[in-house]
């Protein structure tokens, strides 16, 4: 049997919830799951406003706009994340401005945030990686001694929190991601969590084409027009019907990837012991939502052993990010400031392994690890 690296999890109340929507025949955006979506996410995270989108990349995207980032801006973040973190600020112009992650979380790390300030810096996105909080306190207060804006992007955070406040609540602003990687999914589709009121309005209107038709909908004006710039960010009814089952299902499904995740991490305690492999690290002030189980490998050629080993046991285990300053993009657009020591190192060291719910893999997988290392 191959155990793959992901398997999109189905609550079983995906279809049904489709099947309603195609009853009603309102197929297009806004109808009343995603409603009811937005509803679940104000109530979970105690957001201000949420706005279900096709994709986390376009939760980004209606941020960097809400921020009036514009060319020449700067905007700070982690080399060690997904292209789409620093993309929506490329598309408006803007400079990623790329620091190192601390060595524990694998996070920004908040002491180098400082010293890449400049006078055209606009705002600071930190990156949640693995659902593992960044930390916020010490962001939120740079941001607020530098006027600067915060978008926190929680595409791998839903369900998890710092210090007692969900992922992506804490900043002005905050992405999720529905993605089929991701622990709750629509296939495609993520969210925007609008914390500071002063941008629900405005990013309605980008989301909707750059018309006020939410207020039109709403009976607050008569007829709608085009407003702002926009464009069309808004999922479609199928797919808020299908988030909505995950929805519902959120609490269970994330107490069963914790009981894989804390599988793998009591059975890898004993190689971590013996310097086989560094296991994930959870500040206190963290919940995680185990997005992700990944080991730090001693080098790099011990990684790629490890994977091409356990391949031929069929079980496919898979790195992460090429650094964004390394990448051909990131050294054409982007403006690395100060040494880069933990991400050049962790990202030749790490592996992700297989977490998903399903049948009973850790164990082989775990089996596996042990007797190659
Ligand atoms: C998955 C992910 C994204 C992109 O999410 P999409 O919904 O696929 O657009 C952005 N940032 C991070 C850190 C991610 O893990």
């Amino acid at each position: 049997m191959t155990i793959p690296f992901n398997k999109p999890y189905m609550t079983g109340k995906e279809l049904e919830n489709i099947a309603k929507a195609h009853a009603k025949g309102h197929l297009a955006g806004d109808g009343m799951f995603t409603r009811q979506c937005q509803e679940w996410l104000e109530e979970r995270t105690g957001t201000h406003k949420a706005l279900v989108m096709h994709s986390c990349t376009a939760a980004l995207e209606v941020a960097a706009i809400l921020a009036n980032i514009g060319p020449g801006d700067e905007v700070i973040m982690p080399s060690y994340t997904f292209v789409s973190t620093a993309n929506a600020f490329v598309l408006r112009g803007a400079t990623p401005v790329f620091v190192d992650v601390r060595s524990d979380t694998l996070n920004i790390d908040e002491r180098l945030i400082e010293e890449a300030i400049t006078e055209r810096t606009k705002a600071i996105v930190p990156v949640h990686y693995a659902g593992v909080g960044c930390d916020m306190e010490a962001v939120m207060s740079i941001a607020d001694k530098h006027g600067l804006l915060v978008i926190e992007d929680a595409a791998q955070g839903i369900m998890a929190s710092y210090k007692q406040r969900p992922l992506g609540s804490i900043g002005h602003l905050g992405a999720l991601s529905f993605h089929e990687t991701k622990n709750i999914i629509s296939g495609e589709g993520g969210a925007l969590l609008i914390n500071d009121p002063v941008y629900a309005e405005r990013a309605e209107i980008i989301r909707e084409k750059g018309t006020n038709r939410s207020k039109f909908f709403r009976g607050e004006v008569d007829k709608y027009t085009w407003v702002d710039i926009g464009s069309s960010y808004l999922p479609s009814e199928l797919v808020a019907a299908f988030l909505m089952a995950q929805m519902d299902e959120a609490d269970s499904i994330t107490t069963r990837r914790l009981e894989i995740w804390q599988y793998y991490h009591e059975h890898f305690s004993a190689l971590e012991v013996s310097g086989k492999l560094r296991r994930p690290i959870i500040p206190p002030d963290c919940l995680h939502n185990a997005h992700m189980y990944y080991i730090l490998l001693p080098n790099q050629s011990a990684r790629v052993r490890l994977i091409d080993n356990l391949k031929t046991r069929n079980i496919h285990s898979v790195f992460h990010y090429i650094p964004l300053h390394t990448s051909p993009m990131g050294q054409k657009v982007g403006k690395a400031v100060g040494v880069f020591t933990v991400t050049d190192d962790l990202s030749e060291r790490l592996l992700r392994l297989p977490l998903w719910l399903g049948n009973e893999y850790a164990t082989e997988v775990v089996d596996a690890v042990k007797e190659v290392l």
